[in-house]
């Protein structure tokens, strides 16, 4: 019986391609009735059809009573994100804003034109940014794409245009133009293309003025070409016209300076060497101060061009993160790392525990890093790595407690039994 119908499967031919499935029989042709077959190839393409068919009923343009509510959107991020209320608060609003304005547009009511919300997100590396966006992108029913700022350079040099940006969007939205064109564009180190930055030639502004007013169109409301295979854009291509009009765009950037430029503004003394103020907390609540009170022309002195600027009307900032701040990501997220870690041993049955100054321990050592909470899951990977190989073949049931001795290397990690033998012995 099986092998009729490998004979019959070696003549199949594809009644939706009619491509042949050849001698080999290594491609599963699907058999219908009446000697009808389908190809994989064409299977997967029905495949698609069907999933983005799905995908424009169910995004609509949603009604105002569907649209999530800056409340709910701050709540999903809350439990995530540790502190940046402000940024979480603008974001939420920012969001919001973006459905209502499609609603709007939607309904052919022309009487008030409502702008782009745009967002621009300061804040030392580390401290949430790209998380908020990532956060959010899971929240939301638009397609969603993050995009790397310095990639792109001005046209006719090396790197890519500023339209990948919506490629990458499209693509995000498995190459439905209609939900791409509702969706939201996260920017990273949009500060890296102010013109005053040193640019990778000394001569000329590579990735500077030429790539903000590029990317300028795209922030206002354009019609960009968009290449369909990424890259530079060459006049042979065909383009896919994409319109960004109702795109969102969240840029980010760390500004590094942008306070010396605030407080020069506020007429405050700069911190210098030798200031009684050089403790790195007071550094940082110093630097969360002054970064709060940014305004538009603190970001154009920065080397942003004024209309680029006027393109992003809400700036929100994120504050450096503190030692508790630190303690909070370690513990609190619904994904934080030692929630996490602690879900392994349980796996295992084991426990782990973290002594209240085990964890000040590892708080500390990720500050020392200067790259906000980025530290701690390399500093925790670190520690845990020789218990993680071991635990397997460990004898169970067990438990671990961290100490700030066994984080700052100065005891091993044993079970909770062994180190009381080893105490009594
Ligand atoms: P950046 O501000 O440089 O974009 P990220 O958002 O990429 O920083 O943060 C790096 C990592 O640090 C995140 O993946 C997350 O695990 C952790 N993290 C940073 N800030 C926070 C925060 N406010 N709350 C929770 N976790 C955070």
């Amino acid at each position: 019986m099986t092998k009729q119908l490998n004979n019959k499967k070696a003549r199949a031919i594809c009644s939706f391609c009619g491509r042949s499935s050849g001698q080999d029989q290594t491609d599963a042709f699907i058999e219908g009735p009446n000697n009808v077959f389908i190809c994989p190839e064409c299977v997967d393409l029905c495949h698609n059809i069907i999933q983005q068919n799905r995908k424009r009923i169910s995004s609509p343009v949603l009604s105002l009573k569907e649209m999530p509510k800056p409340k709910e959107i701050k709540q999903y991020l809350d439990q995530y994100v540790i502190g940046q209320e402000h940024a979480k608060k603008y974001l939420s609003v920012a969001v919001h804003n973006h459905y209502k304005r499609l609603l709007h547009t939607n309904s052919n009511n022309s009487d008030v034109e409502i702008d782009k919300s745009n967002v621009l997100l300061i804040g030392p590396t580390g401290t949430g940014k790209t998380l908020l966006a990532r956060t959010l992108a899971r929240f939301l029913d638009v397609p969603f794409a993050i995009c790397d700022a310095t990639t792109v350079t001005e046209a006719g040099y090396v790197g890519e245009d500023v339209e990948n940006f919506l490629l990458r969007l499209l693509q995000s939205a498995d190459g439905d133009l209609e939900v791409a064109q509702r969706g939201i564009v996260y920017v990273d180190e949009i500060d890296k293309i102010g013109k005053t930055n040193q640019n990778v030639s000394i001569t000329r502004d590579v990735s500077g003025e030429g790539v903000q007013q590029a990317l300028l169109k795209m922030l206002e409301g354009t019609i960009a070409n968009v290449p369909p295979q990424g890259g530079r854009k060459h006049p042979e291509q065909s383009y896919i016209p994409f319109d960004t009009t109702q795109v969102l765009f969240i840029c980010d950037g760390t500004f590094v300076g942008l306070e010396n430029i605030i407080k020069k503004r506020l007429g405050k003394k700069m911190i210098g060497f030798g200031s009684e103020l050089s403790e790195k907390t007071d550094e940082k609540t110093e630097y969360s101060d002054t970064i709060s009170q940014v305004i538009a022309e603190d970001i154009i002195e920065f080397g942003m061009i004024p209309e680029m600027v006027g393109r992003l009307p809400v700036i929100t900032v994120l504050s450096a993160l503190d030692e508790k701040a630190l303690i909070d990501i370690l513990t609190k997220p619904k994904n934080a790392l030692i929630r996490q870690y602690q879900k392994f041993f349980e796996m295992e049955d084991a426990e782990l525990e973290f002594t209240n100054d085990g964890l000040h321990a590892l708080a500390q050592k990720a500050l020392e890093h200067d790259t906000g909470a980025r530290a701690l899951r390399s500093i925790t990977e670190e520690l845990m790595v020789d218990l993680m190989y071991r635990l397997p073949e460990e004898p169970k049931p067990a438990k671990y407690i961290i100490t700030r001795d066994i984080v700052e290397g100065k005891a091993e990690l044993f079970t909770a039994k062994q180190n009381a033998k080893k105490e009594s012995a």
